[in-house]
Order: structure tokens, then sequence, then C-alpha cells
């Protein structure tokens, strides 16, 4: 009896302590977001914003002995259209449904826009805001500190009621709003680095101080917006901040314009969550940018917006995957970030 209550003893002592170690090596993770179902957003052939794009990634992800001990891959559902609603009229998610079911397997183009659909594409942008929520979800409730959605179709160019550029639903200004009605976070940044402007993104904030949003992308290109002359309206005015670069800029311009642009702005807002428009399309040999990004600049990158993360944020990012069109570059740009991501963490 008395080595029966003995053992009751040592359990009792050491079981919190492996918790607490569990726990601290959990949060230590990285939340990866993916669902096969992304897949079936089918955008027709040789379209760019196809589902190639990422399966290589996923794969890799899987596979590689250093970063599969570091990765965890929650399961989500699809976003209700309450969440939905956070940044978009009833009437365009409406729109969106019917266009969407009522074709055949063939693909066309959603009527708001320039944004191709086929009949499971409804479903599939639901489930591509599941999968944001649930990173925030993760992180928010400390199960991690950073994740990475692989979020198809992208998100950055639909507006309140509008589809375009290959974006139905924007995954991540839901996300900013989701932080802030489900847990009254007060200030978020938002880091665009796709080639392209976020002009969706911009325009939902675009009056708003409680959500910072950072573009730096190739101009002239599409959308056309996003010049710095763009700063945001009434008491939005000063938290929207546009870097336009030109065809050729690299590393150099992005990692410069983030030390002497980015920081200095976050030490004055001290965001509590920053969540990451993770587009691809900026990277050297990429199928429609133009800019020269290395992997290594998405490294230099994730290091410095890991420090002010560290800094404001308790560690909490959220990077969202947004345009990029050669899987090469997509699978070794994001496993760059994850890289800097887990050896921060090991530092720390
Ligand atoms: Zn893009």
């Amino acid at each position: 009896m008395k080595y029966f209550f003995n053992c009751l003893l040592l359990i009792s002592l050491f079981q919190p302590v492996n918790l607490i170690a569990e726990s601290a090596r959990s949060a230590q993770r990285i939340a990866v977001l993916y669902d096969d179902e992304f897949i079936l957003h089918n955008t027709g052939p040789n379209h760019p914003e196809n589902s190639d794009r990422i399966s290589s990634t996923i794969n890799f992800l899987k596979n590689d002995s250093k970063l599969k001990q570091n990765l965890i891959w929650p399961t989500f559902s699809y976003a209700s259209i309450d969440v939905i609603s956070l940044v978009h009229s009833k009437a365009y998610i409406n729109l969106v449904k019917e266009e969407s079911e009522k074709l055949s397997e063939f693909s066309a183009k959603l009527s708001t826009g320039d944004t191709v659909i086929s009949k499971q594409s409804y479903q599939v942008a639901r489930k591509s805001v599941g999968a944001v929520t649930k990173g925030v979800d993760q992180i928010m409730e400390g199960v991690v500190s950073s994740a990475f959605a692989f979020s198809r179709p992208p998100g950055h160019h639909a507006t309140k009621d509008r589809g375009m550029g290959f974006c139905i639903f924007n995954n991540v200004a839901i996300a900013a709003k989701y932080l802030q009605n489900k847990y009254g976070v007060s200030r978020i940044l938002i880091v665009d680095f796709d080639v392209h402007h976020g002009n969706g993104t911009q325009e939902i904030f675009y009056s708003d101080n409680t959500v910072f949003y950072f573009s730096i992308h190739q101009h002239p290109f599409y959308p056309g917006t996003g010049r710095p002359n763009e700063k945001g309206s009434g008491e939005g005015y000063g938290y929207t901040l546009n870097i336009d670069l030109p065809k050729g800029a690299g590393d150099k311009e992005f990692i410069q314009s983030l030390k002497s642009q980015l920081i200095p702005v976050m030490d004055k807002f001290k965001p509590e969550f920053i969540l990451v428009s993770a587009g691809f399309d900026a990277h050297e040999n990429d199928l429609l940018g133009q800019l020269k990004y290395s992997n290594n600049g998405y490294k230099e990158a994730t290091d410095i917006l890991s420090i002010i993360a560290q800094k404001y944020a308790s560690n909490r990012i959220l990077f969202v995957l947004e345009g990029g069109y050669d899987p090469t570059n997509i699978k070794e740009a994001s496993a760059s970030i994850l890289n800097a991501i887990i050896s921060k963490n090991k530092t720390d």
C-alpha cells in the first residue's frame, strides 16, 4: 500500500513538469494549415494559379527530416458565413456561391472581374479562410506561436464585394477581423511582400487605425495601386505604408525597406499580432513577377519580422500564402521562412 501511495506521489509530482515541457516543445513547433481539398479549385488548363503550385511544397514539408519534426498539421473546417462576413458583403458571398455552384466541370470567370472559378470554388474558398482562422486559433490558444497557411485560392486582391486577381475571399483581412472580433486584439500588422500590391487588403483597412498595412511590391504592375502617397484616410491616415520597387529590384531593396521603413513605424505602432501575405511571385525567376528576391532574402525578412514579433507580439506570427507561380520557388522560399523560425525558436 505504501508503495502504491509513493507511486501516486511520484506521478503527481512529475506529470505537471512533463506537461509543461511538452507544452513548451509544442509552442516551439509551427502549425502548417493545408487541406487536399484546396486542389479542387480548378482554374482550367495553363492557368498560373493552379494546384501544382503547392503540392510539391506540401510533400517536401511532410518528408524533410529537419522540418517535419518541427511542424504540426492541425485539421480545420469551412469558415462560416458569419466569419467571412467580417469582411465581405452577404451579397458578394452569395454571388460566389451561386456562380460557382451552377457550373459544370468547366471553369468560368467570376462576374466581378478576372478570377477564374469552378464548381467547387465557393467551398474551397471557405476552407481557405478556415485555414487562416485555425492558424489564428492555434496561436491565440498558445498551441504554437507561429503558423503558415498554404491557403488556396489566395486573397489579397479581394475587396469587400469584389473578387479579382485570382482571389475570392480575402483570407488575411478576415484573419485580422477575426483576431479583433474573437480575441480582442487591438493592433495588428499586415506585411504583404507579394510582388503585386494587395489592393483589397488596403481598401478594407484604409480608414482603420487598428490594422497597419505594409506592402512592398513591383511598380508599375498589376493592379496599379499601392503608390507611396496612398497612406490611409481619416483615422487610418498613416496606417498604410506602400513601397513600390522597380522591375529588377532584389534582396537589397527588400531588406533595406523592412529595416529603414517598417521597423521604425512598428516601434510606435507596437503590433500585438503579425499577419504576413506571403506571396512568392517576387522571387527571382517567377513566371509573372519581375523582382529578384532570393531564398536567403525571405530568410532575412523572416528574421526581421520575428524580431518585431518577439518585441511586441509575444512571437505571434501567421504567414498566409498569396501568389507565386513557380512551384520550386514556393517550396524553397517557404522552407527558408520555416527554417528561420525554427532557428529563432531554438535560440530563445
Ligand atoms: Zn501576386
